[in-house]
Formats: structure tokens, sequence, C-alpha cells
């Protein structure tokens, strides 16, 4: 497979080296008309884009968390080409952004969304989905029904992550559960805990937001009109900002639990000592399962297709990644193959 040749950052190769388009992140997000296929690993699949989802990591890259360089992307739905597992080609997939070695002591205790050796889709060493292909190992990819289209499956991987909590803590007996934050995961993980019947309150900054928590009827209030007052069991961080874990420790209660959800690049000087006096725990929680994401959108228990701002085309990417990172715009698809 080609890895493109390169004169002054510029693919110099005709077309045909460098077959795809893809948004990539070098220090400067650039859409690029000509850049080479993902490099084949061992039991890749190779994966022919259809639709991609915007994430905050994406936008938190741009910033410079976790110091990648490369196609971003890894919320996505795709179409299999070619597959060691030949019953999954031509099938409708998305897939699991960790690639793991299977072998660490980390694999083998079954932790391998930890392993030490992974790389990650479109955030660590491995190239992502804003691009006509990418790759995954097969053993990653889930085929996806017919009920679930092409807008909602961009949400599995999200999704999952928002499921994920219940892998990690009960919710039952809970009486106060607040969700901060109002963006696309804050809106995901406010559905999941309220269809276990957990007593969720959004708390945002964004009225059409907050409004649609009502139609989903989800407690939500703005965050200006409440009072932080130790009195939370369950808070869970999904405001993506630093400023967010400092107000969760003002609403969680002595012995109560702050989930952590942001990935932010920047960090914020903050005295910990009230969860030591509070004897809090903090949770930090990321990747989820993906079954359960699929079958929850199968079955229409949790609507994304509201958080749908809008459509745009791969070629738009710079354009739609500033349109992200507006406030109040939920998520942003790039339409990649039409
Ligand atoms: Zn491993």
């Amino acid at each position: 497979m080609s890895q493109g040749a390169f004169e002054h950052g510029r693919c110099i190769l005709p077309d045909a080296h460098c077959p795809m388009r893809a948004l990539s992140y070098d220090n400067a997000l650039r859409f690029e008309p000509h850049h080479p296929e993902p490099p084949a690993g061992e039991g890749d699949s190779l994966l022919r884009v259809r639709m991609a989802g915007i994430c905050s990591t994406d936008q938190e890259i741009c910033r410079g968390y976790m110091g990648f360089r490369g196609v971003l992307g890894h919320e996505f739905v795709a179409t299999v080409e070619t597959s060691p597992k030949p019953e999954i080609v031509g099938k409708r997939v998305c897939g699991e952004i960790n690639v793991v070695c299977g072998k660490c002591d980390l694999c083998m205790a079954g932790l391998s969304t930890h392993c030490r050796n992974r790389s990650v889709m479109g955030i660590l060493n491995h190239g992502g989905a804003f691009a006509d292909f990418a790759r995954l190992p097969a053993s990653n990819l889930h085929v996806l029904p017919d009920t679930v289209d092409d807008d909602a499956a961009v949400f599995v991987e999200p999704l999952a992550a928002a499921f994920q909590i219940l892998k990690q803590i009960t919710l039952d007996g809970r009486k106060w559960v607040t969700v901060l934050g109002d963006g696309k995961l804050g809106l995901l993980v406010a559905q999941v805990l309220r269809n276990v019947g957990a007593p969720v309150r959004v708390i945002g900054r964004h009225a059409p937001k907050l409004a649609l928590c009502e139609k989903w009827s989800i407690r939500a209030r703005a965050v200006d009109e409440i009072a932080a007052r130790h009195d939370q069991d369950v808070v869970v961080d999904c405001t993506g900002s630093a400023a967010g874990l400092e107000l969760a420790m003002a609403m969680v209660r002595p012995r109560g639990t702050i989930v952590l959800k942001s990935t932010v690049a920047q960090g914020k000087p903050l005295n910990l000592a009230p969860l030591v006096i509070d004897e809090v725990t903090l949770l930090g929680s990321r990747c989820g399962p993906f079954r359960e994401a699929i079958r929850a959108l199968a079955s229409r228990e949790v609507d994304v297709l509201s958080l749908v701002h809008r459509r745009m085309k791969l070629e738009q990417g710079a354009e739609a990644m500033l349109l992200a990172s507006r406030p109040g715009v939920t998520k942003v698809l790039l339409s990649v193959a039409d």
C-alpha cells in the first residue's frame, strides 16, 4: 500500500497513489484531496467511510490534546471493502476505536480497551474516519442492522461511552443524579441513565437543548438557576471543560460519586481537598459497549436524530469543525460517500 511521497508536505505522486480525500490535522486542520490510503495492519479490514461525526475530542486534538497528527475522526459508519472475514465484506459497520495487541497483561486480564500497546483511531497513532477509506481490525467491527440508519449509526461510539457508566456504577436507590453539560455526550448520558430508571437532571447552558430534555421527560435546568448544595448522589461531568469538575465537586454529596466524561486538553489548578474531606469517589469513564449502543438505537430507546445539527460534505470539513465548536451546536455530520 502506498504511503505517498512528500515534498514540502505535499504529495507528489500521481492521484492513483493517493486516491482518497481526507481531513487531517498536522498543527493545522486541512482538507487534502489526495491523501495516501491508510497502511494495512495484520487482520485489518479496509473500510469505505459513508458518514462520520465530529466529536469534541476532534476539536480538543486541534488544541493539542494527545499530540495527534494525521487523519481525524473516530465516529463513523462504513461499508467493508476487503476483510479477512469474508462474511462481512459489503456489510455496513461501525467500529470500536481501540486497536489492541491482545498480548499484554491488561489485554490478558480482559481490559483490552486499556491495552498498553494500543492505538486509537483518529486519536493515537492510527488514522481516522474523516476520509474516503479507513482501516480497523475485523475484530473491531460491528455489523449494523437495517433498523439503524447511517445518521444514527454515527452515534454508536459516543452512545457506547454513555453506556459505560452503567458498567461502572449501580444507580439502584440513587435519588439525585445530575448530568453536568447539555452537549452531545451529556444528552446521550442523560437518556441512558433515565432509561434505567435513574432520576436524572441535566444542568446546561443552552435553552434549545434543555428544551430537548424536557421533550424526553428529563428534568433540565440552566446552570445559573441552580445552587450547588453538596446533595447529589452522582454527578456525571460531561461539560468538556476543566471547570466541570470544580462544579461537580460543589454538587456531589459526601460519599457520593463523580463520573468524569470530559477530556480536555487544558487542565486547571484545582483544590482537591474537598474530595478527601467528603470521601468522594472520582471515576474516570471512557469507551463502552458497542452492542448495547446498537441495540438501543435499533429499538429507538435513545433519540439521537434530534441531536443532528447539520450534514456537511467532507470537503467542507474545516468549516464543519468550526461550526461544531460553536456554543449550542450539537452533532455535525460529515457525509463522505455520496
Ligand atoms: Zn494489549
